[in-house]
């Protein structure tokens, strides 16, 4: 689960179920209150898996996956997201001193 704020959290976790039942669009989100969320997903790494919620408003949910979401497919990667979360594995792997 990425870092969110505490408020968010509980939000977060209803989300990501949603999003595993296969409702990818019209999610609520939780700081505009519109049902204008979108679910995303990114693959940083072959085994790594991230799931990503956003809205218009910026609002922004990012969490890690253990395996491959269900809902998971090539539409559904945005490359603005992907690159974001391949250029922090890559701040992992070599951390700059
Ligand atoms: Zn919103």
């Amino acid at each position: 689960m990425a870092v969110m704020r505490r408020d968010d959290v509980e939000a977060g976790i209803d989300l990501l179920r949603r999003v595993d039942t296969g409702e990818l669009d019209g999610l609520p989100c939780p700081k505009c209150g519109e049902l204008n969320a979108s679910a995303w997903f990114t693959q940083p790494a072959p085994d790594e898996f991230k799931t990503w919620i956003v809205c218009g408003c910026g609002f922004e949910l990012r969490a890690q996956c253990d395996k491959r979401p269900i809902h998971y497919s090539a539409d559904r990667v945005r490359n603005d997201l992907q690159e974001y979360d391949k250029r922090l594995a890559r701040d992992r792997k070599f951390p700059a001193d």
